[in-house]
């Protein structure tokens, strides 16, 4: 398989002998500085370490409107069990795999290493002609989007900005969404539970969870409103008591797992087990297409010494229930694309006396985070819980009027004789806080296909580089 263009090969090859583990990527920017003194190109970084290169206009084209070309720097460090590296000093090692280019039991660094290397191979074309060029490398995009927080306005010039981050080739973004976590949390006291009671352990498992962005448009189940549906069906017809209740993890998880320890009467006891069976077997029903590993368990355990106070548990369980979850808005101007979501992504008791809750929302459009945070809040606090919503990251909102999108699908379809799909996603990319700080800046985001990024699966499909090359540099001519 022939790497071309080789000028963007080779510098990938450079780029992986450089350690750049996110927030360890020290010698990748005294490598960006070291390739841009050679190459006479003006260098200069700001305080978190975003790397700024900017290459003249070609005689002739210093009217042209400057653009941006933008990567990050950094990379998701993974590997195999089995394979001994250490990423803040070893190279990734790179082999051929059909029309795949892989890593030796580790992570590539395609992610976004290929977009830097199209970046400084675009700066060292002198066959190329355009207006000014600035290249933008940012830091720690992985773990925190640190860098593009931290970017100052002025820091860059450019009127349009080409972000060289996205996955599939033949896929054109406009727009993503931001995202704010908000924590809830209730205090509740521990009360004695009555003579002549049992405990039973009740547990929703196995549900098919994914990103709570990507993924909250699929229809899936989440473990904590299924689990909570099911206490408030029960809450109302048994003397019942809850003792704990947990679930979830990440935040930027949908829930797989709940659960919850309760107590009834003991002669109630059978009548319940036969209501969580009717219960467990609607739910595989309903959801017999996205849930097909769902489990569902429930089982005596010994009985606790105390339960959560009954005011408490019957106000939780009714606003876990009340809470929206899911898809909140459509986007009005893309075609099946999720504008606002919620996910109700984790109860836990980490101490006596307390319930923590957190619920993740995302939106392109800042009005309606806002909106969806409120409306999380007001079913928590009608329930007497305190709400706390998070500062969160702010979204990019799609523009299919940009100017830049137009130049970009014109010369995909001249180029290759088809239609690119432009899309949005709903989940965070840095584009989201660089149009908070450059209002008006015009943006796209393109870039190879790769798979399995993020995992020591990572595969990056060659002939793609030179595609998006190609329409990289039609795109930098014609602006
Ligand atoms: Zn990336």
């Amino acid at each position: 398989m022939e790497l071309k263009p080789k000028a963007v090969f080779d510098y990938f090859a450079e780029i992986n002998k450089v350690p750049r583990p996110s927030k360890h990527e020290e010698k990748m920017i005294a490598y960006l500085k070291d390739f841009a003194e050679k190459n006479n190109l003006a260098f200069k970084t700001d305080e978190a370490g975003n790397v700024l290169i900017a290459k003249p206009a070609t005689p002739g084209m210093e009217g042209r409107p400057t653009v941006v070309l933008q990567g990050h720097m950094d990379m998701v460090c993974e590997k195999r069990s089995d394979r001994v590296i250490d990423f803040e000093n070893d190279p990734i090692e790179t082999f051929i795999d059909g029309e795949w280019m892989r890593a030796k039991g580790t992570t590539l660094g395609a992610d976004d290493g290929i977009g830097i290397a199209l970046a400084m191979a675009i700066l060292t074309d002198d066959s190329i002609k355009h207006g000014p060029i600035e290249c933008l490398f940012t830091r720690d995009e992985e773990t925190g989007l640190t860098g593009a927080f931290a970017i100052e306005p002025g820091f860059m010039t450019g009127k349009y900005l080409i972000n060289l981050d996205s996955e599939d080739e033949g896929e054109i973004f406009i727009g993503c969404a931001g995202g704010v976590n908000t924590d809830i949390e209730f205090e509740y006291y521990a009360e004695s539970i009555p003579e002549g009671y049992v405990a039973m352990r009740v547990v929703v498992d196995k549900l098919t969870g994914g990103h709570s962005g990507d993924d909250i448009n699929k229809n899936r189940a989440n473990a904590n409103k299924v689990l909570a549906r099911f206490l408030y069906d029960i809450s109302g017809r048994y003397d019942m008591k809850l003792c704990s209740i947990d679930g979830g993890n990440l935040h930027n998880a949908i829930p797989r797992h709940a659960e919850a320890v309760i107590a009834v009467p003991e002669e109630q006891k059978h009548e319940i087990r036969s209501d969580f069976n009717i219960f467990a077997a609607a739910i595989q029903d309903e959801y017999h297409t996205t849930e097909p590993t769902a489990e569902f368990l429930m089982e005596s355990v010994e009985l606790p010494e105390t339960a959560i106070d009954d005011i408490t548990a019957n106000n939780l369980i009714a606003a876990l229930n009340a809470v929206h979850n899911g898809v909140y808005e459509w986007s009005q101007d893309i075609p099946h694309f999720v504008e606002t979501s919620s996910n109700l992504a984790s109860i836990k008791m980490p101490e006596e006396g307390k319930i923590k809750i957190v619920a993740s929302q995302r939106s392109s459009t800042h009005s309606q985070l806002d909106a969806v945070c409120n409306v999380v809040a007001s079913a928590f606090n009608l329930a007497g819980a305190d709400v706390l919503i998070n500062e969160g990251y702010p979204g990019w909102k799609p523009n299919p009027d940009s100017e830049l999108l137009k130049i970009t699908v014109e010369k995909y379809k001249e180029l290759f004789g088809k239609e690119p799909k432009v899309r949005a996603i709903h989940a965070g990319l840095e584009c989201g806080l660089f149009s908070e700080k450059y209002p008006g800046l015009d943006m796209v985001s393109f870039g190879p296909t790769l798979r399995g990024v993020h995992s020591p699966d990572e595969k990056l499909l060659i002939p793609t580089v030179e595609m998006v090359w190609r329409h990289l540099v039609a795109i930098i001519e014609s602006l």
